[in-house]
């Protein structure tokens, strides 16, 4: 038994009781021996699935080739990626980080050092909004502002205000001397699949442009085609200053980046900033095979159509389940289901059906399917889905009659 104890991990995460040895396209094959539809893709990073043959390939070639150079060197794979990221979005310049924590530390220090480099160093202030997760790093977590994780490290690193999302009055308010930028989800994930409405994001567009303020979206999970375009923001109309990516960047392969406007990168000179393992060349080369496969012809149409199937088939499941389900929410497949029972008994109740998926804030269960999710493998699904509700169905107590 040694080898298959957790007793020498830090026990910071509450692992299920399940261990998965293989993977391919939306299926896991677990050590039980048992297959399970797989809605979580290893929390919106698997996009292309388990084991797509294309990233395969373009690790396994990379892999006989080098592994790791450090960024003294040129990269003319990883000069390629920033480029197409640079071509398929609002950005001129990008960083390679290994992480969304990572991407957005950059995001954050390009924001205060655009202000200083602009003459403005007092400027350093970032505002935030409730519900809102940035990542584990001490900075990120005093941006996410989550009590809950802040508990117990000390002081909380200083420099951000958080407001209700989408009220622009309390925004406004906390526009002061020391304001830097704004830092926004455009799709929250962890927070539980909210949605801030174009016209706030458009609010926030025009307050930073008055105020000389750098807007930052935070796409870790939001971006790489999750909501049936490459970036969330293009569903929006408002584009942002800096952006940062991780999750489905490198398609399984731990990458970030955080990507900048030439104006808002312009104080990110040689020696502000760096990474010793950022674009690393297995990292690089997954990105531009998960990229290959994004943006050819219909790939987002695909995915456009199978969250269409999804949030149809889920409704009518919500409107025969209300004692179980409230709501469905979210845009491409990034959706939320708004839970009436514990979000968790959820998420077990589907286990049970062998179907994966993950929680999120507000009593919300995510369902992030790998984007290459076939219509059958959505009928599959639902019918898990409605499996588990008509059973958390049966053993609520009975409504009283009205
Ligand atoms: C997951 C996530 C992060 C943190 O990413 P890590 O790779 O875990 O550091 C940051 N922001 C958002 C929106 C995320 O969903």
């Amino acid at each position: 038994m040694t080898n298959t104890s957790a007793a020498h991990l830090m026990p910071v995460f509450a692992r299920a009781d399940l261990s998965f040895e293989k993977g391919e396209g939306v299926w896991l094959t677990a050590t039980n021996g048992k297959r399970y539809l797989d809605f979580t893709s290893g929390v919106a990073v698997n996009a292309l699935g388990h084991a797509h043959p294309h990233l395969v390939a373009a690790l396994q070639e990379q892999a006989t080739r080098l592994w790791h150079m450090s960024n003294l060197f040129g990269s003319p794979d990883g000069e390629r990626l920033a480029a197409r990221l640079c071509e398929a979005s609002f950005a001129d310049k990008v960083f390679f980080a290994n992480s969304g924590a990572e991407a957005m530390e950059c995001a954050i220090k390009v924001t205060r050092k655009y202000q200083a480099a602009k003459g403005h160093p007092e400027r350093y202030r970032i505002i935030t909004f409730e519900g809102a997760f940035h990542g584990r790093t001490l900075a990120t977590l005093a941006a996410g502002g989550q009590e809950k994780y802040l508990e117990g490290f000390g002081p909380r690193v200083e420099g951000f205000d958080q407001v209700p999302l989408g009220d622009l009055e309390a925004t406004k308010k906390a526009i002061g001397p020391h304001t830097a930028g704004i830092l926004i989800e455009p799709l929250q994930g962890e927070g539980g699949v909210r949605s801030p409405t174009n016209a706030f994001l458009k609010a926030l567009r025009e307050l930073c442009d008055d105020n000389k303020l750098l807007l930052v979206f935070d796409e870790v999970q939001s971006g790489m085609g999750r909501t049936g375009e490459l970036f969330a923001y293009q569903r929006t109309g408002v584009a942002p200053d800096v952006m940062a990516l991780a999750k489905a960047l490198g398609g399984g392969f731990p990458m970030g980046a955080c990507l900048a406007t030439n104006e808002a990168a312009s104080g990110m000179t040689a020696g502000t900033h760096g990474s010793t393992f950022g674009g690393n060349p297995l990292a690089v080369s997954a990105a531009n095979a998960v990229l290959d496969v994004m943006l050819a012809p219909g790939f987002f149409d695909h995915v456009k159509r199978a969250s269409l199937l999804l949030k149809q088939k889920l409704a009518s499941i919500v409107d025969r389940h209300p004692g179980v389900l409230s709501e469905v929410r979210g845009e491409g497949l990034l959706i939320g289901l708004k839970a009436v029972v514990p979000a968790n008994d959820l998420v077990l109740a589907l286990r049970d059906e062998n179907l994966l998926t993950v929680g999120a804030g507000e009593n919300v269960v995510r369902l992030l399917p790998p984007l290459i999710v076939s219509e059958a493998e959505i009928e599959d699904a639902v019918g898990r889905i409605e499996n588990a509700c008509a059973k958390l169905s049966a053993g609520l107590p009975k409504r009283e009659a009205v």
